[in-house]
């Protein structure tokens, strides 16, 4: 039975930079914890002001992963989803900006009773009282709560603040890991402790003490370090926990364990392990590490460029998911960006696809690179190269073959020309109104929904069933007054939302793999049960 006061909590904190792996170590605690035998659910707390993630940019803040009911949150939710097997909600998510409104709304509506609403202590009971509704609403044994961002910065400290108060009122069940990194500077060639030093005294500053200390570097700690890193940072040497950089981020439990992290946070709970059994996930690291053959998949997109670099975070979940599949058909993924701009400026450069084996068009919004993922589209269709199409992928598929193959050459979406004379996307008629109005956080059409499948159709091989549910995030669709057209000559409509006939997939029986799909299934892809239409675009891509 669930017990509200025996509910165990552990916050992740990141000291001296982001990007080190915070949200990963937090989904790998409790994947071990899992492992021992203990249920586990895991919330992610965003000091942005922003209500949710949907109206940050991909670039600037990684990928907007959606969550069944329809939450629009941080990536590290579905590093949660990935990594423990489990689907959360949006209890599970918090934003400064989503804390802040509630305080607002209850002291707008008398709740405060009179009193004067402080930032202190009323925004951090707000924090708290999000962390026990989840954790309640999830009646696991832990709840790991990573706070985003690194100790020391304004932004964070009414949730560090938040923390400091559980451990206050129960220091029993609340512990504090820190994720640091110590650099190792490359004409120094020696890795240094002080800047986590200071990251923890940071944290002291705030009240808290880290019990655990996860050291992030590119090599394993060493000896001396640990026995430094222990007793300037206040934590028990067998605390001190090595994390060098690994190939897979799918390894890092493993790791972890190595260190015999998940006894030394039971014990330190006064609990004990009450099972051990790591053995599927270590199968799947043994087959990530030895498979050979090579699939090569090209992502098509524009949220790569910041700066001189290339992030991947803005499309992680179809990048975990092209992985998960690939290794479900025993092979090696090999994944190559693509920018949709570039074919745009150099069409002849198209037949360069022919190197890939499959390739996918993942979602997106606005006209930057679309004329581009529109003639990739194109190529795949006339050369029988697999194709995934998600979101703007599938919208983008059937404006291409109304254009090229159905003889609409101006068929476009409104969302790009509102004046199109041929809207074969079109806005969906509830998103018309908020579009006018600016009225644009959190109101496209998100989270699951239902999809008849076609028997017999491709989606149908690859789902093995008929009905669906999969998760959104849109505000157009396809126009139901091309459907006949469409048909007629030659694509097949083989998913449809019962409730509203939106159609849901597109796909072309005249090749061997050429899919589109309204909805986002990599949200749902996880590396021991991946996506039945990821296996499927990987199988074929390598037939
Ligand atoms: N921009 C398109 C729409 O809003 C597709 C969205 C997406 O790819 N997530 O409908």
């Amino acid at each position: 039975m669930f017990n509200s006061s025996d509910h165990k909590y552990i916050f992740v904190v990141g000291g001296v930079m982001s990007s080190v792996g915070k949200g990963i170590a937090a989904a790998s605690i409790g994947k071990i914890l899992q492992s021992k035998g203990y249920t586990v659910t895991a919330m992610k707390i965003d000091p942005y002001i922003n209500v949710d993630a949907g109206t940050m940019n991909p670039t600037e803040h990684g990928e907007v992963f959606v969550t069944d009911d329809g939450d629009e949150t941080d990536q590290d939710i579905g590093n949660y989803e990935r990594f423990l097997d489990i689907t959360i909600g949006k209890v599970n998510y918090m934003t400064t900006g989503r804390v802040y409104l509630s305080v607002i709304h209850k002291e707008r509506n008398h709740e405060y009773a009179g009193k004067c609403v402080q930032v202190v202590p009323h925004v951090p009971q707000e924090v708290i009282r999000r962390i026990k509704e989840a954790s309640d609403l999830a009646k696991s044994d832990f709840t790991v709560i990573e706070i985003g961002g690194t100790v020391g910065e304004y932004e964070n400290i009414l949730f560090i603040e938040a923390l400091r108060m559980m451990k206050f009122e129960n220091p029993d069940n609340v512990k504090t890991v820190m994720v640091s990194y110590l650099p190792v500077p490359g004409k120094v060639g020696e890795m240094k402790t002080k800047p986590t030093q200071h990251a923890v005294r940071a944290l002291n500053a705030n009240g808290v003490n880290p019990d655990f200390l996860i050291a992030r570097s590119e090599y394993p700690l060493d000896e001396v370090r640990r026995q430094k890193l222990a007793l300037y940072c206040n934590v028990l040497k067998d605390h001190v926990i090595s994390a060098p950089d690994v190939e897979t981020i799918y390894d890092i439990p493993v790791n972890f364990e190595q260190d015999d992290l998940g006894n030394k946070i039971l014990a330190s709970f006064g609990m004990k392990p009450a099972k051990k059994d790591l053995k599927e996930w270590r199968e799947l690291i043994e087959k990530i590490k030895t498979v050979q053959q090579e699939v090569k998949i090209a992502v098509v997109g524009k949220y790569f460029e910041s700066g001189q670099f290339t992030l991947a975070d803005s499309y992680i979940s179809v990048i975990e998911a092209i992985k998960h599949a690939a290794w479900a058909n025993n092979v090696k993924p090999v994944i190559t960006w693509v920018s949709a701009e570039d074919f745009e400026r150099h069409p002849q450069t198209l037949s360069d696809l022919e190197k890939f084996d499959g390739v996918l068009v993942p979602g997106g919004f606005g006209s930057r690179g679309i004329e581009g993922k529109i003639k990739v589209i194109g190529w795949c269709r006339e050369h029988n190269k697999p194709y995934l199409g998600l979101c703007y992928g599938m919208q983008l598929a059937a404006i291409e073959f109304a254009r090229n193959v159905a003889g609409i050459a101006d068929a476009h979406t409104t969302e790009i020309d509102k004046d199109t004379s041929n809207p074969v996307v079109h806005t969906m008629p509830d998103q018309i109104q908020k579009i006018a109005h600016g009225d644009m956080g959190g109101t496209m059409r998100l989270g699951a929904y239902e999809c008849l499948i076609t028997k017999d159709s491709v989606a149908h091989k690859a789902y093995g069933e008929q009905k669906i549910f999969e998760r959104h995030r849109h505000r157009y669709e396809f126009n139901n007054d091309y459907k006949d057209v469409l048909a007629k000559a030659g694509l097949v409509f083989s998913g449809i939302n019962p409730q509203t006939q939106l159609v849901e997939i597109i796909e072309l029986p005249a090749n061997k793999f050429h899919v589109g799909v309204q909805f986002h299934p990599e949200f749902k892809s996880r590396p021991l049960s991946p996506h039945p239409l990821f296996i499927e675009f990987i199988r074929n891509s390598l037939s």
